[in-house]
């Protein structure tokens, strides 16, 4: 990271896809170096689009956007620490914006890890109880982010080697990315993290796992740090698009939406250690997230995009339904009113979050986590079913589906003929259908259900935490229940009393 922290502001488009061309994350695609992801076919679509939000937020730039408190330059408001309600209201005004233009399908926008990076830039005093330094690193990279307006990408798990064993058991321990060096200039990574969604980004935070368990054998595996993604010795290793190059009639949602996923590899990567925020505390690094507010302040995120889907799919569905004249059976309107009570549900915990915030111990803003939580382990399963719905919606429509070539070919006419529909013409029809697949039945479609079953961690894991967390809670339940059962034990049983009722 550059010692100032000045930069230009708010980006445009046009400064995302330079930066990415003077700066190329070093991304490895079907065994190739990709030397310009921004013409890449597998990678172009979702630059550009990326590229075009960052111009969304010049456009819409009374919501996204606010006054840096440093420099005064238009920066993006998802960097913003609020102080009030109000405040923390405005910030999902923002980050709607970009969830509307992607409908929810770019999990990744750059907005995700800007409340994340801001979140541990407020609970930097948390991080310095450490070491002085990782305080102070936060907060510098931090507003180096907001100044610049860089696009992150983050990795946090270990590879799915042996899942039965920790990082520390595997096979070979560099397997999962490991301090491998430290010297008085910085650290030296080397091994592997499992996934980094949005690789076609300009800096990756390497955050701590959450899973850290042993102090001597785990500490190796415990660091936060950042770092720019054409550092050398950092690779990443790109998953087979859901798209490659393919037009927007044919492929509506993958050839404008692929951010891509990655597996990381450290080489001997050199991280210097201004750039590092938690470093072998394995307490601090498994509390760091709720400290600081970084979760917090990315589920809020996550709910934005939630309510964006959940719009999306609903109106999806309506259009589908009445284009073949199926919503006069009472099952489908049951469905449709399924997609409603996900979106409002959605929309009672996003406004239940912020209705409820309280300042936390930095001084920030923070959404209330219960609804967030209840949020982040109900999504995993809406959304799934939401998908199993347009399927049983669409049914044989979602294959019957000439592609652009088929209607601009010879067979054009039998095409508007024979694919017509109750509500639309064939060539309406068709992009609908396809819109539709690509929802719910193409490799997009089913790498948006993986994501959202997995995306913030296992679900498994997730409810067990929830339990675990809301514990106290429960327990207030529990006691009430366990009084009325006593009352009712001691009642039957107070003596002379007769058994009443059959
Ligand atoms: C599309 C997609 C994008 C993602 N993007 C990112 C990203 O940008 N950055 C990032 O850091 N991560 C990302 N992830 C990874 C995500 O954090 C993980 O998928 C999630 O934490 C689950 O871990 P895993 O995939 O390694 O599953 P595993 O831990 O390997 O689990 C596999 C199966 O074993 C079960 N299991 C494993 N261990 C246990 C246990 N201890 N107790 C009970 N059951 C267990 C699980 O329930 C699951 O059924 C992404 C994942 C997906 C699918």
């Amino acid at each position: 990271m550059p010692n100032e922290t000045r930069g230009g502001g708010a980006r445009r488009g046009q400064e995302v896809l330079q930066r990415l061309r003077e700066r190329p994350p070093s991304i490895w695609y079907g065994g190739e170096a990709v030397q310009d992801v921004t013409t890449h076919p597998a990678l172009k679509g979702g630059v550009h689009t990326l590229a075009s939000l960052y111009d969304l937020q010049w456009e819409k730039a009374d919501i996204t956007l606010y006054d840096s408190p440093t420099s005064g330059k238009k920066v993006a408001r998802s960097f913003m620490m609020p102080k009030t309600r109000e405040e923390l209201a405005s910030i999902s005004r923002a980050m709607k914006v970009w969830e509307d233009r992607t409908f929810g399908m770019m999990g990744r926008v750059p907005d995700y890890i800007n409340r994340a990076m801001t979140g541990y830039a407020a609970g930097a005093p948390f991080l310095a109880e450490a070491d002085p330094r990782f305080g102070q690193n936060a907060v510098r990279y931090y507003e180096y982010l907001r100044e610049n307006d860089l696009c992150l990408t983050h990795t946090l798990i270990p590879p799915q080697a042996n899942r039965a064993v920790s990082a520390a058991k595997q096979a070979d321990p560099f397997l999962a990315a490991r301090i491998k060096e430290e010297t008085d200039a910085g650290i030296v990574i080397r091994g592997c993290r499992m996934l980094a969604t949005l690789p076609i980004s300009d800096e990756i935070m390497v955050f701590p796992s959450t899973l850290l368990k042993s102090p001597e054998e785990d500490a190796p595996y415990a660091f936060g740090f950042s770092i720019p993604n054409d550092t050398p010795g950092l690779r990443f290793i790109c998953r087979e698009s859901v798209d490659y190059g393919r037009s927007h009639f044919d492929h509506p949602l993958g050839s404008r939406f692929e951010e891509m996923d990655a597996v990381v590899i450290f080489d001997d990567v050199f991280v210097p250690w201004e750039n590092v925020f938690l470093y072998r505390d394995i307490k601090r690094c498994n509390e760091a997230y709720a400290r600081t507010g970084a979760l917090a302040h990315m589920t809020h995120q996550v709910v934005v995009k939630n309510i964006a889907k959940c719009e999306f799919v609903m109106g999806l569905s309506s259009l589908l339904v009445t284009t073949i004249g199926a919503e006069i059976f009472q099952h489908i309107q049951e469905k449709l009113a399924e997609i409603w009570v996900n979106l409002e549900t959605m929309k009672a915990f996003l406004r239940a979050a912020e209705a409820d915030a309280q300042l936390d111990e930095w001084g920030v803003m923070r959404p209330a986590w219960n609804p967030l939580d209840a949020a982040r382990n109900l999504f995993p399963r809406l959304y799934p079913r939401m998908v199993e719905i347009i399927q049983q919606i669409g049914a044989s429509g979602l294959v019957a589906m000439p592609t652009e070539r088929d209607l601009k070919g010879p067979l054009a006419e039998d095409i508007r003929k024979y694919y017509q529909a109750a509500r639309a013409e064939a060539f309406d029809r068709i992009p609908l259908f396809r819109l539709a697949w690509d929802t719910a039945l193409s490799a997009f479609g089913s790498r948006q259900v993986l994501y959202e079953r997995f995306f913030f961690g296992d679900p498994v894991r997730m409810a067990g935490a929830l339990v675990t967390g809301h514990n106290s809670q429960i327990q207030e339940y529990a006691e009430k229940v366990r009084a009325f059962v006593k009352q009712n034990r001691d009642e039957a049983f107070a003596a002379g009393s007769a058994t009443q009722g059959n």
